[in-house]
Formats: C-alpha cells, sequence, structure tokens
C-alpha cells in the first residue's frame, strides 16, 4: 500500500478495508458522548459485543440447572476449555490437542517451568530477555530460589548493545552458543512489552534447542496480534493471556501451547484432577492418568466465567482470520509509522524495529521533551494511548477494532502539539 497523508486517503483505507465491519463488533470507551479512539488493546482489548448473551446463557445454565450444568444445557462446563482448543490453534499455529486453557499467565509460566526446567548441577541456566515484564522476571527469579540456586548464578540476561535499545539476534544466538553446556531454558517475550520488538521465534528456538535448553515463549503480546506456528517451529511450550490482543476482559483465563512431542505422561507435572483422563476422572481413584495432550496440565475445574468472554472473542477472530488480521495490522501500523516519520522531527524517536517482520501492531515512542504533554492532549481529544515515564507512549492499532482514521487523527495530535505538522 502507498500511504498518503491525508484524511481522504485514510478514509479511502477504511471504505476498502474487508476488515472494517469488525469494528461494530466492539464497545468503545466514551469521551463527549461518542467513541474515543482505542489504542491500548495491547494492554487490555475492548469489549466484543457478544460477550454479555455469551454470560447471560451461562448464568442462565446455572440458575436453571446448577450442578446439571456441567453435562447439561447449551455449552457443558464439564469440558468447557476444549471449545476454545479449535480456535486457539489456529490463532497460535498448533494442533487443538496441543493448546489448553487454564489459570492465567504467570501461574502457567510457573506450571510449565516446573514441567520443562530440570535443573542439574551443570545444566542451571535461563536465559532472558534483560526488561522483561517483571512478572516474568519475578517467576524465573523465585523459580532458581525454588531450587535453592542464587538467581545471579542462574539468570542469563540478553541487555541491547550499549546505546541501543533492540536486542540483536546474533547476539541472542551467540550467548546461546556460549553457554550451550549450562543453559536448561531460554524464556523470551515473543513481544518486548515495551520496544514492541518481534523476535525470530523458530531460529531462538532451533538455537536453544540445539544448544540442549528447553525453548519456552511468554507470547502475552503475540497471540492475537501476530500469526505464529509454534508446531512447525518446535517451540516447547509457550504461554500467554487472554485480556490483551484476545479481547477476552480483565482476568481472563490463561492460554497453554505444550508440543505434542511431550504430552505423554512421562512428562512430569504438578497435576490435579481435571487433567486426568475423563475416563477415570469421577471414580475418585487413587492415582493421576494424564490426559496425553496439553490439556493433561490442567488442573482445576474449568474457570466458566473466566472463559466466556474468550469464547465470544473467539468466534470474531475465526470469522476474520488471522493472516488477514495481520495483513490490515501490518498496513495500519506501516500507516501509523509513515504519518510519525512525515511530521520531519528529532523531537522523538521510534524504539520499535522498523522492519514490518520484527514488531506486531504496536510502536512505542520515546520522546525527549514533550511526552506528558502530548499524552495529555491526546487523552483530552479522546484518543486511549499508554504513557510511561519518562516520555514513552505506547501506540497498538488494533486490526480488529482500529481505522486508518483513527491513526491519521493521532499523529494529526502529536504533530499539533509538536507545531511541526
Ligand atoms: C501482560 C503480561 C503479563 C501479565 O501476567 P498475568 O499473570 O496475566 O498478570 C506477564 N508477562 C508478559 C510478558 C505480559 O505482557
Amino acid at each position: 500500500m502507498t500511504f498518503e497523508n491525508t484524511l481522504a486517503f485514510a478514509q479511502e483505507a477504511d471504505n476498502n478495508d474487508d476488515l472494517k465491519d469488525f469494528r461494530n463488533a466492539f464497545y468503545f470507551p466514551q469521551h463527549n458522548e461518542s467513541d474515543a479512539i482505542y489504542f491500548c488493546g495491547n494492554s487490555l482489548g475492548l469489549q466484543p459485543k457478544n460477550v454479555e448473551a455469551a454470560i447471560q446463557t451461562e448464568l442462565h445454565t446455572w440458575r436453571q440447572l446448577a450442578v446439571e450444568g456441567y453435562f447439561k444445557g447449551t455449552h457443558p462446563w464439564l469440558c468447557y476449555h476444549e471449545y476454545l482448543r479449535g480456535s486457539l490453534a489456529k490463532i497460535v499455529g498448533a494442533k487443538p490437542t496441543e493448546v489448553t486453557v487454564m489459570n492465567a499467565l504467570t501461574v502457567n509460566l510457573h506450571f510449565m517451568m516446573l514441567s520443562f526446567y530440570k535443573p542439574t548441577t551443570q545444566r542451571y541456566k535461563i536465559m532472558m530477555e534483560a526488561g522483561a515484564f517483571p512478572s516474568d522476571q519475578y517467576a524465573v527469579e523465585t523459580q532458581a530460589r525454588h531450587y535453592g540456586f542464587d538467581p545471579a548464578d542462574v539468570i542469563i540476561e540478553i541487555a541491547p548493545r550499549s546505546g541501543e535499545k533492540i536486542l540483536h539476534e546474533e547476539d541472542i544466538i551467540e550467548a546461546i552458543e556460549a553457554h550451550k553446556d549450562s543453559l536448561a531454558l531460554t524464556i523470551f517475550g515473543g513481544i518486548n512489552y515495551y520496544t514492541g520488538q518481534l523476535y525470530n521465534i523458530p531460529l531462538i528456538t532451533a538455537a536453544a534447542q540445539q544448544a540442549g535448553a528447553v525453548a519456552g515463549w511468554d507470547l502475552a503480546h503475540v497471540t492475537g496480534n501476530v500469526p505464529t506456528q509454534l508446531h512447525d517451529w518446535n517451540v516447547d511450550f509457550a504461554v500467554w493471556c487472554s485480556y490483551k490482543y484476545l479481547n477476552s476482559g480483565p482476568g481472563a483465563a490463561g492460554g497453554v501451547f505444550v508440543h505434542e512431542k511431550h504430552s505423554n505422561a512421562d512428562t512430569s507435572r504438578l497435576a490435579g484432577w481435571w487433567g486426568n483422563d475423563e475416563k477415570s476422572r469421577f471414580k475418585m481413584e487413587k492415582g493421576f492418568v494424564p490426559k496425553q495432550d496439553a490439556s493433561g496440565w490442567n488442573l482445576s475445574t474449568s474457570q466458566v466465567f473466566n472463559m466466556v468472554a474468550l469464547k465470544a472473542s473467539l468466534e470474531l477472530f475465526d470469522k476474520a482470520g488471522m493472516q488477514n488480521l495481520r495483513a490490515k495490522s501490518i498496513a495500519l501500523t506501516g500507516y501509523l509509522e509513515y504519518l510519525l516519520l512525515q511530521l520531519h522531527t528529532g523531537a522523538f524517536e521510534i524504539i520499535t524495529p522498523s522492519n514490518e517482520h520484527r514488531r506486531g501492531a504496536q510502536l512505542c515512542l520515546y520522546f525527549k521533551e514533550k511526552g506528558k504533554a502530548i499524552h495529555e492532549q491526546l487523552m483530552q481529544n479522546g484518543i486511549i494511548v499508554d504513557y510511561r515515564e519518562p516520555g514513552v507512549i505506547r501506540i497498538a492499532p488494533a486490526p480488529l477494532y482500529c481505522s486508518f482514521e483513527d491513526v491519521y487523527k493521532c499523529v494529526k495530535i502529536i504533530g499539533d502539539v509538536l507545531g511541526t505538522s
């Protein structure tokens, strides 16, 4: 797409967008009695309009059937997480049996590490990106302590080169090779939540495994944003949350991928009855018999009300198609970048890689000054973006509900504040 810096171009691009009607499937926060423009889908996705009825359905089942709801009703709760696997598998590029839904992201990261981080005196190191999301840092640090290690001996953080903000993939690969005798696990955020950098997941996965380590991924900022091929890439495990690009509401149940090569009963885990084979689950007998797929990691009764919104939201992903969403997303974020560069100003720097294959929807802008003023001006104009000290604004146009016109209006205001448009 050849971009133009005009409102007419933005509106024409929206007219030609096959996915434009999906916007009507969402509720927008209100600003001066009209829809705000929303660029925080990387933090909390908007509410799909079909969620309310979906919740009502389960409330009705509970009211009418009570305990019978596990076996009867519109969607029997016994296997509620099963309803989500097919759609999620398409989004992450897996077999439905390699995906499950349970708990929440950090909890799942711990459970996966309990299965796949098996430190020995020789091989005990964990590699991650410096500046990983704090919850991931805490998880890894406390796993190290849990096994009696000093986290400083265990954790290898890969940092950008001096004066830079983005990691070089060759630095990651080099570090993996340098630690090949002691590396047990790599756990990177597929997209760094802050910089928006998308790592080469198959490349890093292959290098980690070549070195004899397990490759795990935190896909919080990837799932529903950038399509992946977790099965074909031979990823060992991955975890993600459902409330960012997957639009499933605060605290929605998290997602897990476990490659089928690990799904046999021999893989150790901390278990609960919902991961037990259904044939014997209700016999209430001794002896855990894991289901031979990712759902063998489920522990507790399906958290139906934390999954209803996800189920409703996934219907939209099924309709839109992940590849179509990605194509629109590349154009939309490309347009955002193009307009920002058209401001021809040194007042800010785009930290996110300019290569569209090395980022998702989000751009991270670092303003040397006026960052706070720009954020305030955007919010006053009903444009919701994320601000972090010092001077960082993250803008994530989610392709399901953001438009080219939204992007145009946003950059117009930034230009007005900077006095460069
Ligand atoms: C959003 C996010 C989290 C949040 O974890 P929860 O357990 O869902 O609160 C963790 N890690 C990363 C990389 C994230 O982006």
